[in-house]
Protein backbone atom coordinates (compact mmCIF):
# COMPACT_ATOMS: atom_id res chain seq x y z
CA UNK A 1 0.00 0.00 0.00
CA UNK A 2 1.35 3.18 -0.54
CA UNK A 3 1.47 5.78 2.00
CA UNK A 4 0.24 9.40 1.55
CA UNK A 5 1.42 11.81 4.01
CA UNK A 6 -0.05 15.51 3.71
CA UNK A 7 2.06 18.37 5.33
CA UNK A 8 0.39 21.93 5.56
CA UNK A 9 1.46 25.19 7.61
CA UNK A 10 1.71 28.85 7.13
CA UNK A 11 5.57 29.75 5.33
CA UNK A 12 8.58 29.41 7.12
CA UNK A 13 7.33 26.91 9.17
CA UNK A 14 10.35 24.58 7.66
CA UNK A 15 7.38 22.70 5.55
CA UNK A 16 10.01 22.08 2.49
CA UNK A 17 13.13 20.82 4.16
CA UNK A 18 10.34 18.76 6.47
CA UNK A 19 9.30 16.99 3.56
CA UNK A 20 12.49 16.39 1.35
CA UNK A 21 13.88 14.74 4.22
CA UNK A 22 10.95 12.87 5.74
CA UNK A 23 10.41 11.55 2.06
CA UNK A 24 14.14 10.58 1.39
CA UNK A 25 14.31 9.03 4.40
CA UNK A 26 11.19 6.38 3.58
CA UNK A 27 11.62 6.46 -0.06
CA UNK A 28 8.67 8.22 -0.79
CA UNK A 29 7.92 10.91 -3.68
CA UNK A 30 7.92 14.12 -2.76
CA UNK A 31 5.52 16.96 -4.24
CA UNK A 32 6.15 20.63 -3.40
CA UNK A 33 2.52 22.27 -4.37
CA UNK A 34 3.67 25.72 -3.30
CA UNK A 35 5.99 25.48 -6.36
CA UNK A 36 3.35 24.59 -8.63
CA UNK A 37 0.97 27.71 -7.83
CA UNK A 38 4.07 30.02 -8.11
CA UNK A 39 5.08 28.40 -11.55
CA UNK A 40 1.68 29.49 -12.80
CA UNK A 41 1.83 32.83 -10.77
CA UNK A 42 5.30 33.13 -13.24
CA UNK A 43 3.64 32.02 -16.49
CA UNK A 44 0.88 34.97 -15.26
CA UNK A 45 3.50 37.58 -15.19
CA UNK A 46 5.48 36.43 -18.04
CA UNK A 47 2.69 35.97 -20.52
CA UNK A 48 1.15 40.08 -19.20
CA UNK A 49 -1.55 38.57 -17.64
CA UNK A 50 -3.38 40.80 -14.98
CA UNK A 51 -3.05 39.59 -11.76
CA UNK A 52 -5.47 41.66 -10.23
CA UNK A 53 -8.24 40.53 -12.91
CA UNK A 54 -9.41 36.78 -11.90
CA UNK A 55 -11.42 36.12 -15.08
CA UNK A 56 -8.52 37.03 -16.71
CA UNK A 57 -6.35 34.57 -15.25
CA UNK A 58 -9.15 31.88 -14.78
CA UNK A 59 -9.43 32.37 -19.02
CA UNK A 60 -5.56 30.85 -19.49
CA UNK A 61 -5.68 28.65 -16.94
CA UNK A 62 -5.10 26.04 -18.81
CA UNK A 63 -2.31 27.15 -21.16
CA UNK A 64 0.84 26.77 -19.34
CA UNK A 65 2.04 23.12 -19.05
CA UNK A 66 3.27 22.53 -15.68
CA UNK A 67 5.58 19.36 -14.63
CA UNK A 68 7.24 18.67 -11.44
CA UNK A 69 9.79 16.23 -10.34
CA UNK A 70 9.03 14.30 -7.89
CA UNK A 71 12.55 13.06 -6.56
CA UNK A 72 13.03 14.18 -2.97
CA UNK A 73 17.11 14.19 -3.49
CA UNK A 74 16.18 16.21 -6.94
CA UNK A 75 12.97 17.67 -7.12
CA UNK A 76 12.37 19.71 -10.30
CA UNK A 77 9.65 22.03 -11.63
CA UNK A 78 9.41 23.19 -15.26
CA UNK A 79 7.04 25.26 -17.40
CA UNK A 80 6.61 24.78 -21.01
CA UNK A 81 9.65 22.63 -20.81
CA UNK A 82 11.84 25.39 -19.02
CA UNK A 83 13.00 25.33 -15.71
CA UNK A 84 11.56 27.74 -13.65
CA UNK A 85 12.86 26.27 -10.00
CA UNK A 86 14.79 29.83 -9.61
CA UNK A 87 12.42 32.48 -11.16
CA UNK A 88 9.81 31.16 -9.39
CA UNK A 89 11.21 32.24 -6.05
CA UNK A 90 11.92 35.98 -6.64
CA UNK A 91 9.95 38.56 -4.49
CA UNK A 92 7.87 39.73 -7.69
CA UNK A 93 6.22 36.21 -7.70
CA UNK A 94 6.21 35.88 -4.17
CA UNK A 95 4.33 38.51 -3.81
CA UNK A 96 1.77 37.69 -5.98
CA UNK A 97 1.14 34.05 -5.80
CA UNK A 98 -1.78 34.30 -2.75
CA UNK A 99 -3.94 36.39 -5.88
CA UNK A 100 -3.59 33.89 -8.75
CA UNK A 101 -3.60 30.94 -6.71
CA UNK A 102 -6.72 32.27 -5.55
CA UNK A 103 -8.86 31.88 -8.52
CA UNK A 104 -11.10 28.63 -8.36
CA UNK A 105 -10.09 27.72 -11.68
CA UNK A 106 -6.61 27.68 -10.91
CA UNK A 107 -6.95 25.38 -8.04
CA UNK A 108 -9.00 23.27 -9.59
CA UNK A 109 -6.57 23.07 -12.54
CA UNK A 110 -3.47 22.39 -10.22
CA UNK A 111 -5.51 20.28 -7.47
CA UNK A 112 -5.87 17.63 -10.16
CA UNK A 113 -1.86 17.69 -11.40
CA UNK A 114 -1.35 17.04 -7.66
CA UNK A 115 -3.94 14.07 -7.07
CA UNK A 116 -2.49 12.28 -10.32
CA UNK A 117 0.87 12.68 -9.13
CA UNK A 118 0.05 11.21 -5.96
CA UNK A 119 -1.91 8.22 -7.48
CA UNK A 120 1.21 7.85 -9.61
CA UNK A 121 4.00 7.38 -6.83
CA UNK A 122 4.32 3.64 -6.54
CA UNK A 123 5.28 3.70 -2.90
CA UNK A 124 3.48 6.44 -1.55
CA UNK A 125 4.57 10.48 -1.45
CA UNK A 126 4.72 13.43 0.88
CA UNK A 127 2.75 16.71 -0.20
CA UNK A 128 3.25 19.43 0.90
CA UNK A 129 1.15 22.61 0.75
CA UNK A 130 -1.54 24.88 2.15
CA UNK A 131 -4.93 22.49 1.76
CA UNK A 132 -3.65 18.90 1.17
CA UNK A 133 -5.25 16.97 4.01
CA UNK A 134 -8.50 19.59 3.69
CA UNK A 135 -9.17 19.34 0.28
CA UNK A 136 -6.48 17.47 -1.95
CA UNK A 137 -5.73 14.52 -0.42
CA UNK A 138 -8.37 13.90 2.50
CA UNK A 139 -7.74 10.61 2.67
CA UNK A 140 -4.05 10.90 3.42
CA UNK A 141 -2.76 8.52 5.61
CA UNK A 142 -0.69 10.70 7.92
CA UNK A 143 -2.04 14.48 8.14
CA UNK A 144 0.43 17.17 9.54
CA UNK A 145 0.01 20.81 10.41
CA UNK A 146 3.43 22.50 11.19
CA UNK A 147 3.18 25.81 12.55
CA UNK A 148 6.04 28.25 14.15
CA UNK A 149 5.53 32.00 16.14
CA UNK A 150 5.58 34.81 13.53
CA UNK A 151 8.83 35.48 14.78
CA UNK A 152 10.40 32.28 14.04
CA UNK A 153 9.15 32.36 10.94
CA UNK A 154 10.25 35.37 9.62
CA UNK A 155 14.12 34.69 10.68
CA UNK A 156 14.10 31.56 9.21
CA UNK A 157 12.50 32.98 5.53
CA UNK A 158 15.01 35.91 6.00
CA UNK A 159 18.00 33.60 6.66
CA UNK A 160 17.14 31.25 3.44
CA UNK A 161 16.79 35.03 1.54
CA UNK A 162 20.84 35.76 2.41
CA UNK A 163 20.53 38.76 4.91
CA UNK A 164 17.29 40.26 4.17
CA UNK A 165 15.16 42.65 6.54
CA UNK A 166 13.74 40.02 8.81
CA UNK A 167 10.58 42.96 9.76
CA UNK A 168 10.13 43.31 6.04
CA UNK A 169 10.32 39.65 5.81
CA UNK A 170 7.98 39.27 8.60
CA UNK A 171 5.49 41.62 7.19
CA UNK A 172 5.53 40.14 3.75
CA UNK A 173 4.84 36.63 5.43
CA UNK A 174 2.02 37.51 7.95
CA UNK A 175 0.43 39.52 4.22
CA UNK A 176 0.42 36.10 2.33
CA UNK A 177 -0.77 33.96 5.23
CA UNK A 178 -3.84 36.20 5.87
CA UNK A 179 -4.25 35.95 2.16
CA UNK A 180 -3.99 32.20 1.95
CA UNK A 181 -6.11 31.71 5.14
CA UNK A 182 -9.26 34.38 4.17
CA UNK A 183 -9.78 33.17 0.14
CA UNK A 184 -12.77 31.72 -0.28
CA UNK A 185 -11.72 28.55 -2.48
CA UNK A 186 -9.32 25.85 -0.11
CA UNK A 187 -8.05 28.39 2.42
CA UNK A 188 -4.75 26.86 4.51
CA UNK A 189 -6.41 25.49 6.78
CA UNK A 190 -5.79 22.41 9.78
CA UNK A 191 -7.47 19.32 8.46
CA UNK A 192 -9.32 18.39 12.18
CA UNK A 193 -7.51 14.98 11.66
CA UNK A 194 -4.22 16.62 11.62
CA UNK A 195 -1.43 16.32 13.77
CA UNK A 196 -0.40 19.96 15.29
CA UNK A 197 3.24 20.37 15.30
CA UNK A 198 5.02 23.71 16.84
CA UNK A 199 8.45 24.20 15.45
CA UNK A 200 9.08 27.51 17.45
CA UNK A 201 11.31 25.78 19.55
CA UNK A 202 12.30 22.81 17.96
CA UNK A 203 15.44 22.05 15.34
CA UNK A 204 14.74 20.53 11.83
CA UNK A 205 16.41 17.27 12.76
CA UNK A 206 13.81 17.39 15.46
CA UNK A 207 10.90 17.86 13.14
CA UNK A 208 12.09 14.92 10.76
CA UNK A 209 12.10 12.78 13.63
CA UNK A 210 8.94 13.47 15.06
CA UNK A 211 7.17 13.30 11.43
CA UNK A 212 8.99 10.20 10.82
CA UNK A 213 7.62 8.69 13.88
CA UNK A 214 4.60 9.22 13.25
CA UNK A 215 4.25 7.86 9.89
CA UNK A 216 5.97 4.52 11.38
CA UNK A 217 3.08 4.54 13.69
O1 LIG B 1 4.86 27.06 -0.03
P1 LIG B 1 5.09 28.34 -0.77
O2 LIG B 1 5.40 29.49 0.13
O3 LIG B 1 6.08 28.21 -1.88
O4 LIG B 1 3.69 28.65 -1.45
C1 LIG B 1 3.50 29.77 -2.27
C2 LIG B 1 2.03 30.16 -2.31
O5 LIG B 1 1.28 29.20 -3.05
C3 LIG B 1 1.30 30.28 -0.99
O6 LIG B 1 1.50 31.54 -0.38
C4 LIG B 1 -0.16 30.11 -1.42
O7 LIG B 1 -0.70 31.30 -1.93
C5 LIG B 1 -0.04 29.12 -2.58
N1 LIG B 1 -0.34 27.74 -2.19
C6 LIG B 1 -1.66 27.36 -2.12
N2 LIG B 1 -1.99 26.08 -1.86
C7 LIG B 1 -1.04 25.15 -1.64
C8 LIG B 1 0.32 25.52 -1.68
C9 LIG B 1 0.64 26.84 -1.95
O8 LIG B 1 -2.55 28.19 -2.31
N3 LIG B 1 -1.39 23.88 -1.41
Amino acid sequence: QPVIVAIDGPSGTGKSSTSKAVAGRLGLSYLDTGAQYRAITWWMVNNGIDIEDPSAIAAVTDKPEIVSGTDPAHPTITVDGVDVAGPIRTQEVTSKVSAVSAVPEVRARITELQRSLAAAADQGIVVEGRDIGTTVLPDADLKIFLTASPEARAARRSGELKGADVNSTREALIKRDAADSSRKTSPLAKADDAVEVDTTALTLTQVIECVVTLVEE
